[in-house]
């Protein structure tokens, strides 16, 4: 028998290329997602396919699910930094009902639960890698916070019914990931540098640029929470590549890669925008024998392809 994964947020980003993993696996997927930052588009191949169902639903409401259930990877969160402060509310409900009731279901399913937290738990880190034995450095009263708290407070109740219930639990501190299937309008800095290139417009350096990022190409990302979560490991770990660079030099690299004209123009760092972020990933490479493979120079060039490949229609609509 198909072991049978519920995929919270399925329609998304990440969600969609772990859905396309656990279908390539031999899964029977489930996929749920109210599209509030998703897209029918990242599914609409899997559609057919006889292990994979769809769901439009909103887990902030109850949420049941037929028959038996084995896994649940609750990825459901607006992720980007505009999207979150547009629906902040939204943000805080996802993270708090949503875990609440997914929680749940994996207790009354038996099922093992993997839940995606992030970087921003440690806010604007003061340790540099970041451990996750660091435990943050978040202003929960800035508009950042309601995404930084709402993934603390779904690591707290996640670890509250492992102990308490004995349900299943893993934790993945996913940092800044970037690949295919972005939404190239959703603010963040991949999306934003690349459309601007196509659409010769100057790239929008916040701040100075010195604040620094290390980003994880999608593959690598989906093999990590699939260790993860076939792990019997509990405690948080951090997936993400170490390697990092300023957000100036990362607009420099993109300048090049796009082949382009454009100048660098600088505008007003947002609020609490964190400083440094790095992962320390010894955790992961001991516990799951993982580490990404992916350099940037070639995530960027296949990221890049997939941007180019969208419609003029696409790459001028505006959302905002
Ligand atoms: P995304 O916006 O592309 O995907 C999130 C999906 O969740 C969307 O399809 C959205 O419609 C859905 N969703 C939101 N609220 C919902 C609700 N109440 N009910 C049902 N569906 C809902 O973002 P993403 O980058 O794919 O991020 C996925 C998850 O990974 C998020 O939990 C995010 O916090 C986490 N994460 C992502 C990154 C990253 O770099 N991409 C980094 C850290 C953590
Ligand atoms: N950023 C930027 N220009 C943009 C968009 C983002 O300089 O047009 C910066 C942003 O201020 C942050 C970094 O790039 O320092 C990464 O931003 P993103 O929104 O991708 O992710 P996060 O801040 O959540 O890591």
């Amino acid at each position: 028998m198909a072991k049978r994964i519920l995929i919270t947020g399925a329609a998304g980003f990440l969600g969609s290329h772990l859905s396309d993993r656990f279908i390539k696996e031999g899964f029977e997927v489930i996929g749920m997602d109210n599209l509030i930052t998703g897209d029918m588009k990242n599914i609409a191949h899997l559609l057919n396919h006889q292990n994979f169902e769809f769901f439009n639903y909103d887990v902030t409401q109850f949420v049941h699910v037929r028959g038996e259930l084995d896994y649940i990877l609750h990825f459901a969160s607006p992720a980007s930094p505009i999207d979150y402060l547009k629906i902040p509310i939204q943000t805080l409900k996802v993270g708090s009902l949503g875990i609440w009731h997914l929680l749940g279901l994996a207790k009354e399913k038996n099922a093992r639960i993997l839940i995606a937290s992030t970087s921003e738990v440690y806010g604007d880190p003061l340790v540099h890698p970041q451990t996750e034995d660091y435990y943050g450095n978040v202003n929960t009263i800035c508009p950042r916070g309601v995404y930084d708290e709402a993934k603390r407070f779904q690591e707290s109740m996640t670890m509250a019914y492992h102990r308490f219930h004995g349900v299943d639990t893993r934790i993945a501190r996913i940092f800044n990931t970037y690949g295919p299937r972005m939404r190239l309008n959703d603010g963040r800095v991949i999306p934003a540098f690349i459309g601007q290139a196509l659409r010769g417009q100057d790239l929008t350096v916040f701040g100075d640029g010195s604040q620094t990022r290390s980003f994880c190409y999608v593959d690598d990302q989906v093999e990590g929470i699939y260790r993860l979560l076939l792990s019997d490991y509990t405690d948080p770990v951090n997936i993400g590549n170490p390697d990092e660079i300023t957000i100036k030099d990362f607009a420099e690299e993109i300048i090049k890669l796009t082949n382009t004209t454009q100048k660098i123009i600088y505008e007003p760092l947002p609020a609490d925008d964190p400083m440094q972020r790095q992962p320390d990933i010894t955790r992961a490479k001991e516990i799951l024998g993982w580490e990404p493979k992916v350099s940037r120079q070639e995530g960027m060039k296949i990221t890049y392809e997939y941007f180019k490949g969208l419609t003029e229609e696409e790459l001028f609509k505006s959302e905002h």
